[in-house]
């Protein structure tokens, strides 16, 4: 294997934890971003996965590839984890000899096919007649599993994962027989869309999978529900009680009950981390931050801001809040959050914006486009204070 890019990622330089993001802002005397890592409400947030999902937990990887996260779900027992490229695989195998590797981005080259069979990938997803047979040209062998991606025209989540992947219902049927007769072990999966708060969206497809693998007449392995579950990031706790009862509703019901996996990115790391921003100038109701949208805030354009909550660096009281527009440190005009944000009237340059959620989708995202991206990691016991309580 030739590929051997280690992914970037920052260094933690403060290791000493910190009560919470306060604490940890109170002491630091630098103007970077930083990103809060919470390892108790990551452990808290894999749990609630291991006793409420009902089937088999794994990581996809890409929703934040720091070591410090894979290492603490390995040792929390996370044993599979979805890797979408030859770094991913070469980081999992570094971190993790014995982890399970699901390949599951269905559009590889065949260098990245041969790849993942020397990485030993367990589990490969299909979308697509051409992508099967490249698979076997390539040398998967029969008896390996490769789960066909469905997509449905389901609504409820952030935003639509069906435009780019996924089979339509008849061609998955056509590659459910294929893969049959082929001699590979045969799975269906399916990703709702990311930050999906609505059960009935994992039940459609459920339902779909179904009577997919009733026509083909095929005993599916095992049915991979994807990611897509949501985060916290208007501050409340996310659902997911409804949503695992929704899958184990479903999976009842199907022909055959093949075993349940799921691999949520989003869901098990976003809450675990806080993203605290400065202020670097305020001119009016605009406010000028040290990131934006070409670092670690580049999900806002696409799906929203998450809440954000204001530290002040002295003791000016609290005041009422008012809309302000946020905006990143590069000379883009782009570089902006949609909308405006409501945050008290006093904020002002040196203060810290934190934007909760901040754990999935930054790390390993983040670009250094105009000298910008680069942000220190602390580490803190709880994520949450009194938000009006003054820095110091
Ligand atoms: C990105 C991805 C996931 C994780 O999605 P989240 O919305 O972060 O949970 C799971 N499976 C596949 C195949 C993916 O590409």
């Amino acid at each position: 294997m030739m590929l051997q890019t280690p992914i970037p990622l920052p260094e933690t330089a403060d290791t000493r934890l910190a009560e919470t993001p306060r604490d940890w802002l109170a002491r630091y005397g630098g103007d970077s971003p930083v990103l809060l890592v919470c390892p108790e409400a990551l452990s808290a947030r894999h749990d609630r996965f291991r006793h409420g999902f009902p089937g088999e937990v794994t990581y996809a990887v890409k929703a934040n590839p720091d070591p410090g996260v894979i290492g603490q779900l390995a040792a929390g027992g996370m044993r599979g984890f979805d890797v979408a490229s030859p770094a991913e695989m070469t980081l999992l195998r570094g971190l993790c000899p014995k982890a399970v590797l699901h390949y599951h981005n269905p559009v590889r080259s065949r260098a990245e096919i041969r790849a993942g069979i020397a990485a030993g990938v367990a589990s490969w997803s299909v979308d697509d007649m051409g992508e099967l047979d490249k698979l076997s040209a390539c040398g998967v062998a029969p008896g390996t599993e490769v789960a066909v991606r469905v997509k449905l025209p389901v609504a409820g989540a952030a935003y639509d994962f069906g435009t780019k992947f996924g089979a339509a219902p008849d061609l998955a049927l056509a590659l459910l027989t294929r893969a049959t007769a082929l001699g590979l072990r045969v799975s269906m999966t399916f990703h709702v869309g990311t930050q999906c708060a609505d059960p009935d969206a994992w039940t459609a497809y459920m339902a779909a999978c179904d009577g997919l693998a009733r026509a083909a007449a095929v005993r599916l392995a095992r049915l991979n529900v994807g990611g897509g579950f949501p985060s916290g990031r208007d501050g409340a706790e996310p659902e997911l009680a409804p949503i695992f009862a929704a899958i184990g509703r479903a999976h009842a019901a199907f022909d055959g009950a093949p075993a349940l996996v799921c691999e949520p990115g989003r869901a098990l790391v976003a809450d675990a981390m806080v993203y605290a921003v400065p202020i670097k100038a305020r001119r009016g109701a605009a406010l000028y931050l040290a990131d934006g949208t070409y670092g670690g805030l580049s999900e806002c354009p696409s799906i929203g801001v998450p809440r954000v909550d204001l530290i002040a660096h002295d003791h000016r009281a609290p005041e009422a809040t008012m809309p302000f527009t946020l905006f990143g440190p590069t000379c883009d005009s782009l570089d902006r959050l949609p909308g405006q944000t409501c945050l008290p009237g006093c904020a002002q340059e040196g203060d810290w914006l934190l934007f909760r959620s901040a754990g999935a989708y930054l790390v390993g995202v983040t670009t250094c486009f105009n000298g910008y991206g680069t942000y220190e990691k602390g580490l803190v016991s709880r994520l949450w204070t009194d938000p009006a309580r003054p820095l110091g």
